[in-house]
């Protein structure tokens, strides 16, 4: 840039158009204006959602000025979470002694995030499940067969339940018919939230969504992936978006919305004038994105669709029935106009067709059944879920919100999907709540939100934002501080319990733990037992975080155990011996077999290979993609790697 700078007459800031790009922009502009002063006589800002011929060309025949306003409210959440997250994830890491790459992070964003997942957690332990019984009939008339359910949903009580299924002998007659219609109105466009949380529904995670979004923005495919806004701006041309997308995949669908004499697209409740909400921007040729970036592009041109096609019609048809004196129900549904259904299948859930039937006409009973089951407690958040839960507490932003659960990924804080909390993170959370309720609560971040847009308005400056900031972290840092002994035992405490696997099988009186060998540094399962009552110890994998499972193997006994890092979590019993593990190791042996012998007949110079084999590690440290064979070291390089961004968070 300096040396570009030296040369030009003239400067166009065209970064992405948000606080962090402004602020990026603003950079950009000091570091230009350091070797060439005129520069700032001649400063634009070129301001675009999409990179498309169309946009670009747009952007730069209307250029604007570059917003210092904004980029300082951007500089301000920069410095603030700098300030909180370096600031507390030292003194909690040093409190516990969790340095180097183990090292346990706090933020303004991620604490009450986790915050949020361990409240959920200690609703599901508090949580008693309470019995009850559900009473069902199968009936048939006219050769049609349907079961029919108690108008009692739920028999809290086991004795009315059971009366209730003795009186059943038949037939059933129907005492009325019920058909109502309503509508099922179109989604809103996407913004970042919807999207992300659409596409955690076709299996990615929160932060991949993103990836893959940012992936498609670059190559000219969707509009620029983090906006707010659900109302797509009037300038925007939608039947030129249709006629684009006539030379794709999805040209039968675009045609049929083309035909359509007036389009009105949907509208969703969030309006901003920034950036339009995601939209299809070009075409992808063939072969050109990989299956999961595929996936995603389908997502946003089948939304686009939806949103522009008629609202969906859906049918909903009840039969109550009297069987010996009880009253019984049949629901069912079916969708009678598909309307925006047609285009966006995720959302559609099959019909459930009830039979034909008139008043006053009887069924034979040909079953009956009850079941007893328990209330169950409320489920964990999906990753989609969680970036909702947190838009509405204002935590974060559409840019960081996916990195941030991310982050509590890596840091050992959740696990699993939906998203469950470890011990650490559970204790962690407890520590905060306790010692310093700020940090663990929303209302200070949503404060941030509120004086940042003030910042961009210029109704506050940067300086009094960051210096209150600063205030309130004195205060927490103080009481946590005055009370650092009784937060590192508590964290501690999670920590310890993350490393007990289960009960050892050998002793049957002590745990099995996870213990580092001072000696060696690896890491190995022994008994706590050890040495009086029981020496048992089992191997572990160097690399990936273990966790417990509260599961034996019905082979051999030991523990299940859980191991992250790479795609997919897997899960083993301790025993290496264990019979299951038979197969894979005699396959295992083959393989290793197979592989010396051949590369004993081609390569007979040993220092050749370890050449090769110097090459092959490198690779896979830095580039994280190998071929099948190489998974585990993949795993083992991704753990522990930290994305860089929004650490701090
Ligand atoms: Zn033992
Ligand atoms: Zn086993």
């Amino acid at each position: 840039m300096r040396k570009l700078a030296t040369e030009a007459d003239e400067l166009v800031i065209a970064t992405d158009y948000d606080r962090e790009g402004e602020l990026i922009g603003l950079e950009a502009r000091d570091i230009a204006a350091g070797e060439n002063e005129s520069l700032l006589r001649h400063l634009r800002r070129a301001r675009f959602s999409a990179l498309t011929p169309g946009e670009i060309t747009r952007a730069f025949d209307s250029l604007e000025y570059l917003s210092e306003p904004l980029a300082w409210a951007g500089e301000a959440r920069q410095d603030i979470d700098l300030v909180w997250g370096a600031t507390l994830t030292r003194f909690v890491s040093l409190a516990t002694s969790r340095l180097g790459n183990q090292f346990l992070s706090v933020g303004r964003v991620q604490s009450p995030t986790l915050a949020l997942i361990v409240a959920r957690e200690m609703e599901r332990r508090a949580f008693v499940p309470e019995p009850y019984w559900v009473l069902t009939a199968d009936l048939e008339a006219d050769a049609q067969r349907f079961t029919a359910t108690h108008k009692e949903e739920r028999f809290l009580d086991q004795g009315a339940a059971e009366a209730a299924y003795e009186k059943l002998i038949g037939p059933a007659r129907v005492t009325q018919l019920k058909r109502t219609s309503r509508k099922v109105p179109r989604p809103a466009p996407f913004n970042t939230t919807s999207f992300i949380t659409s596409a955690t529904g076709v299996g990615l995670s929160a932060s991949a969504a993103m990836r893959v979004a940012e992936d498609l923005y670059m190559g000219g495919y969707i509009s620029y992936p983090r906006t707010d806004n659900t109302v797509y701006p009037n300038s925007l041309d939608l039947r030129e978006m249709l006629r684009i997308l006539t030379e794709s995949e999805f040209a039968a669908d675009a045609k049929r919305l083309l035909a359509s004499p007036k389009l009105s697209p949907s509208r969703g409740k969030k309006k901003t004038t920034d950036h339009p909400p995601i939209y299809p921007t070009g075409v992808p040729r063939k072969g050109a994105l990989d299956d999961r970036a595929r996936k995603v592009y389908e997502l946003v041109v089948r939304r686009f669709f939806a949103t522009l096609a008629d609202d969906a019609v859906m049918e909903s048809n009840r039969i109550d029935l009297d069987i010996d004196g009880e009253p019984f129900f049949v629901r069912g549904s079916r969708i009678t106009h598909a309307g925006w259904l047609a285009y966006y299948p995720y959302s559609r859930q099959k019909d459930a067709e009830l039979p034909h039937l008139a008043e006053g006409q009887e069924a034979q009973l040909v079953g009956k059944d009850l079941e007893g089951k328990e209330t169950q407690p409320p489920s964990r958040y999906g990753q989609g879920t969680l970036i909702e839960l947190m838009e509405a507490h204002n935590l974060g932003t559409k840019a960081t919100r996916h990195n941030i659960i991310q982050n509590l990924y890596d840091r050992g804080y959740t696990h699993g999907n939906p998203v469950e909390p470890t011990e650490t993170g559970v204790k962690m959370a407890e520590a905060l709540l306790e010692y310093a309720p700020l940090i663990a609560s929303p209302e200070m971040t949503a404060q941030l939100e509120r004086d940042m847009d003030a910042i961009a308005e210029e109704e506050q400056t940067k300086a009094h934002v960051v210096d209150t900031s600063r205030e309130l972290l004195r205060t927490a840092y103080k009481s946590l501080a005055e009370n650092k002994a009784a937060v590192a035992a508590k964290i501690f405490e999670g920590i310890t319990d993350d490393r007990i696997l289960g009960d050892c099988p050998t002793c049957g009186t002590h745990k099995l733990r996870i213990i580092k060998s001072k000696a060696t540094r690896k890491r190995f399962v022994g008994c706590e037992g050890y040495p009086e009552v029981c020496t048992q110890t089992y191997p572990l994998p160097q690399r990936g975080d273990i966790l417990a499972t509260g599961e034996v193997c019905p082979s051999c006994g030991t523990p299940r155990i859980k191991i992250l890092g790479g795609k997919r979590p897997w899960i083993l019993c301790l025993d290496p011996e264990c019979p299951t593990k038979a197969e894979y190791r005699e396959k295992q042996a083959a393989r290793l077999a197979a592989r010396a012998s051949g590369a004993a007949a081609k390569k007979p110079a040993a220092k050749k290979t370890a050449t090769a084999k110097r090459k092959t590690t490198k690779k896979t440290a830095t580039k994280k993609k190998v071929a099948a064979s190489k998974q585990t070291e993949t795993v083992m390089t991704s753990v522990g790697t930290s994305r860089g961004e929004d650490q701090n968070e």
